[in-house]
């Protein structure tokens, strides 16, 4: 894939790029080691300075860098902005909290001496360089959910960020080097997925983290695992969202407009299975369909824009393959189904709902990336919970219910990283975030993500 920002608006290609060569990744790599070894001694006060300095730095800077995303990868130019603020607030919040949440810690006396030990305690000791293998569809905010607690912990950052997304990616480096974090603490790697191999074979590489497809993340974790390194990874979703029959079915339809287009559908944790009960099936459906129906789908960098164009021309082909498999073997398109006829350039598709889905259809098993629903139809809450976890992947999930039976069943049953209620899936900095089954593992974000890239140390004392 060239490196390169071609616009998804138009098709245009706008800027390219040279990958980096062998000797400057070497001297890249060369430079995040020696960073680390002075970074690692620095206190949580001055990693904190730092880190509040770039969210200042990135909130200035956020209408531009929103424009840039939004020419690099399509998605509307608002969700842009609030993607740029939405970084300004994790920073923040790892900036203030990360000393406590690395606090050393200290078993009970009786624990203390029953290790026979005078005293003990356990330390959250940084890893060292960790590569970031990351996705162009939150091209700012997957990278700063990782790049905050990663700096908090006093681990350095090497960045191979989406070829096509090269603009963001470089921005990244930018504001890290302006907030003033040492030469080396963040740096972007200019290259394309075929160098990540040795990179992460490098003894210098601690571990790596990746955000992405399922067979991206298959080949890191197969690379990492041996070279004996550390990984999280956070792969595709297919997240249910099931609604009951006490579900305040205005709300639900209209939240799963926004859950299923947000990002122009392409995110990992958009609602995509539409599980309804048949007492309410009708009424959903009827709404939801009229919400998708009546979305503005055009030019991403207007403001009133709610849809825009796919990322490129192979993620809408992949797309559309999906939604013609499923019509052949007999789904019904409610709505969309096809390209909208009013954007014959960019790589725009029409908001769909499809009915009548069966385990025939690859649709059934795989993950619709763009604005495409499937709706089922269920009649009770064991039907709900089988079709729901009836999918290789466990990202998140979502129920409309206002029943405490229910609630007690999906917490126990659903197979996924979240469950969440009457609203849709959302990533938040206090909040873990990521998945189970196919969807990867490790946490990112809360206090569990800033210690997956940390070395528990034990400390035991004589
Ligand atoms: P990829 O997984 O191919 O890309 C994500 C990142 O991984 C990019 O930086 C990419 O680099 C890199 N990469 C790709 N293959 C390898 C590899 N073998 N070894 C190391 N790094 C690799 O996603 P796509 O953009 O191709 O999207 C395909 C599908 O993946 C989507 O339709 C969606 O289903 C899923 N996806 C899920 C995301 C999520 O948020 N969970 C995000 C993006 C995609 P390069 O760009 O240079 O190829």
């Amino acid at each position: 894939m060239p490196i390169a920002t071609v616009n998804p608006a138009s098709g245009e290609t706008l800027k390219t790029f040279d990958a980096l060569g062998a000797e400057e990744i070497e001297s890249r790599i060369a430079s995040a080691a020696q960073a680390f070894r002075q970074y690692r001694l620095t206190g949580f006060d001055e990693r904190a300075r730092l880190l509040n300095r770039a969210a200042d730095l990135l909130e200035q800077d956020a209408p531009e860098i929103a424009r840039t995303m939004t020419t690099e990868m399509g998605k509307p130019v608002v969700a842009a902005r609030a993607e740029a603020l939405k970084c300004v607030k994790a920073m923040r919040w790892y900036a203030e909290r990360a000393e406590e949440l690395l606090a050393d810690e200290h078993p009970s006396d009786a624990d203390v001496r029953d290790t026979g030990a005078s005293r003990a305690s356990v330390h959250y000791r940084p890893l060292g360089v960790v590569l970031a293998v990351m996705p162009w569809n939150f091209p700012l905010w997957q990278v700063v959910r990782f790049a905050a607690p990663a700096l908090m912990a006093g681990n350095v950052g090497l960045l191979k960020h989406a070829s096509n997304v090269p603009q963001t990616a470089l921005y990244l480096e930018d504001l890290f080097g302006r907030a003033g974090f040492p030469a080396g603490c963040f740096q972007t790697l200019l290259v394309g997925s075929s160098a990540v191999e040795n990179i992460l074979r490098d003894p210098r590489v601690a571990a790596a983290t990746l955000t992405g497809s399922e067979p991206a993340g298959r080949s890191v974790a197969a690379i990492a695992s041996d070279e004996v390194k550390k990984t999280v990874l956070e792969l595709g979703g297919s997240d249910p969202y099931v609604v009951m029959p006490s579900a305040d079915i205005e709300r639900a339809a209209r939240t799963a407009v926004t859950a299923r287009v947000q990002n122009n559908g392409q995110s990992c944790i958009a609602a995509k299975r539409f599980i309804v009960h048949e007492d309410v099936y009708d009424a959903f459906a009827e709404r939801f369909t009229a919400g998708m129906r009546d979305l503005t789908v055009g030019d991403p960098m207007d403001e009133s824009t709610d849809v825009g164009p796919l990322s490129s021309e192979r993620g809408r082909a992949d797309l559309e393959r999906l939604v013609d498999d499923a019509l052949s073997r007999g789904a019904t398109a409610l709505c969309g189904g096809q390209r909208p006829k009013e954007h014959e350039r960019g790589w725009y598709y029409a908001p769909t709902v499809l009915a009548g889905i069966t385990p025939a259809m690859r649709i059934h098993r795989e993950e619709t990336f763009g604005p495409v629903a499937t709706l089922y139809r269920v009649s009770g809450l064991d039907e709900a919970v089988a079709v729901a976890n009836d999918s290789p992947f466990g990202l998140s999930s979502n129920v409309w219910t206002r029943d405490e039976g229910d609630v007690r069943r999906f917490v126990r049953d659903l197979e996924a990283g979240g469950v969440f209620f009457n609203g849709m899936t959302a990533s938040h900095p206090a909040l873990p975030f990521g998945g189970a089954k196919r969807s990867g593992y490790g946490r990112e974000l809360s206090e569990h993500g800033i210690r997956e890239f940390c070395n528990i140390t034990t400390v035991w004392h004589g």
